[in-house]
């Protein structure tokens, strides 16, 4: 049933259309893939860069149609499951929230506060009950990798951070803002939820290249919005840049803890869990049924 495509691709970039390098991809093509939850946000194009194989998938569609609270990211990550792939880089244009943290740089998060509101952001609802531990959202091994890279290629990057992942689509106000500044956290953007939380109940590996446009509104400066355009453009030029240099030092085969992440996480036995239930998620549980 499933098994037809499971080696289409083994890293995933998950971002706007411009991080993705339509030059970059030999033998690319494009995959349209159903899942127990709908479609994807547009199709995912699949090919090799340096003997591996890489899927891209547009986050919002082509044409940036679907705003952040109605990304299908269930869909999302269950495609690129069953394509095949174990590890997630996602790009993410974010504010900041600290002087230092200045339009054009680069932060690796490596915490998450949750601010969405409306958003389906678990597999497991439908009589079944999985506690997945999610202290560090993002993944240790991945995130280092990026980190090191991008320093040796000398962008001005920043390891670490909390990001703070609120539901929009407008954007803060200066109250809230204010807030989240005091509370010490760092970068503030719309998409790292639920993709962060199913992505780690899909036990696959996913990191978080944060490229900052502006200031958040905290900063009493009045923002251009063709300079924030240029800085996103600036931005995924960078990224679609460390993609390339990242790929191939990337391990084959995925031996890091969020391959096993399910493990010791279900809480309902397997014999009382639903047959539909265990039809429909029969690619996250099969290793565990
Ligand atoms: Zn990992």
């Amino acid at each position: 049933m499933n098994g037809h495509m499971n080696s289409e691709a083994e890293i995933a970039i998950i971002g706007g259309s411009g991080v993705y390098d339509a030059a970059m991809l030999e033998d690319a093509k494009e995959v349209d893939v159903d899942t127990p939850f709908g479609k994807p946000s547009d199709a995912i194009t699949v090919g090799t860069f340096e003997d591996r194989r890489i899927a891209f998938l547009p986050r919002h569609g082509k044409g940036h149609r679907i705003s952040p609270s109605r990304l299908n990211s269930r869909a999302n990550i269950y495609a690129l499951k069953k394509l095949g792939v174990s590890r997630i880089i996602s790009a993410s244009a974010v504010g900041s929230l600290k002087l230092e943290l200045k339009p054009l740089d680069l932060v690796i998060p490596d915490q998450i506060f949750d601010r969405t509101k409306t958003r389906e952001s678990t597999f497991f609802d439908e009589g079944i009950v999985v506690h997945i531990g999610f202290a560090d959202p993002f993944c240790p091994e991945l995130s280092t990798l990026l980190f090191d890279l991008i320093t040796e290629k000398g962008y001005n990057v920043h390891n670490g951070g909390t990001y703070v992942c609120m539901e929009g689509p407008q954007f803060s106000t200066r109250a809230e803002s204010k807030v989240y500044q005091s509370l010490g956290f760092d970068i503030i953007g719309m998409t790292a939820l639920p993709e962060a939380k199913l992505a780690r109940e899909a036990e696959m590996c996913y990191s978080m290249i944060a490229t900052v446009t502006d200031y958040d509104v905290w900063h009493e400066e009045d923002v251009n919005i063709e300079t924030v355009i240029q800085n996103a453009m600036k931005n995924e030029a960078a990224v679609r840049d460390i993609i390339r240099s990242a790929i191939p030092r990337i391990p084959a085969g995925q031996e890091c803890i969020c391959g096993i992440g399910l493990a010791g996480a279900i809480l309902t036995p397997m014999d009382k869990v639903p047959i539909e239930t265990k039809r429909k998620l029969e690619l996250l549980l099969k290793k565990y049924a």
